[in-house]
């Protein structure tokens, strides 16, 4: 799995990092998405893919490897 995210597009709403805190992350002067890692351990993918469909944004794109 290969994550991209749109920093554009992000509106802020986080609910990303509730869903993935190792992998996700918020700007603290903005609260827009950053991302800690890009390439995630097997472990942490189902929830990546949760943050994906639940992003209001559709802000974060994944390849699949
Ligand atoms: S869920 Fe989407 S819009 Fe919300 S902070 Fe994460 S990337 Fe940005």
């Amino acid at each position: 799995m290969k994550i991209t995210i749109d920093q554009d597009a992000c509106i802020a709403s986080g609910q990303c990092v509730l869903s993935s805190p190792k992998v996700f992350d918020q700007r603290d002067t903005d609260g827009i998405v950053v991302l800690l890692q890009d390439s995630p351990e097997a472990v942490l993918q189902e929830n990546v893919h949760e943050a994906a469909r639940i992003c209001p944004a559709q802000a974060i794109e994944l390849t699949l490897s």
